[in-house]
């Protein structure tokens, strides 16, 4: 068995309240959701920070962000607006080292984070 978490997600291994699968995205809900609506998008390819991430994955990024905009208009949030975050290694916040966008939304956002 894998150590990466999402990706025992991705293979099945361990549930998760799945709103999206394509061939290289998968999306879930936050387990402890930060906002009503607390979603991941993630790489089925395991990619462990934003730092290890190559020019050619410019298009895997995109699709990450199109995916999360598709998520968003469905559960109702483009109009009031919502977040997406990528955090990165330790001062980033990031716990889970397998790449994933925040889509974040539900409620008034505060700026700047903490
Ligand atoms: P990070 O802190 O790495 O940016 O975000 C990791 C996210 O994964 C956190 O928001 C955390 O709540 C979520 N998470 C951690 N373990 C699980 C899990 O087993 N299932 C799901 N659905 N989310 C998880």
């Amino acid at each position: 068995m894998s150590d990466d978490l999402f990706l025992k997600i991705i293979d099945r291994e361990i549930p998760a309240d799945i709103v999206h699968e394509d061939d290289e995205l998968l999306a879930f809900r936050d387990i402890d959701p930060k906002a009503p609506v607390h979603i991941l998008v993630v790489p089925k390819r395991r990619i462990p920070t934003i730092n290890d991430l190559a020019g050619d994955d410019a298009g895997l990024v995109g699709r990450m962000v199109l995916a999360a905009r598709q998520i968003a208009n469905d559960e109702g949030l483009a109009d009031d607006g919502y977040r997406l975050v990528f955090n990165c290694n330790d001062n980033g916040g990031q716990s889970v080292f397998h790449i994933h966008l925040h889509l974040l939304g539900g409620r008034q956002m505060q700026w700047p984070p903490g």
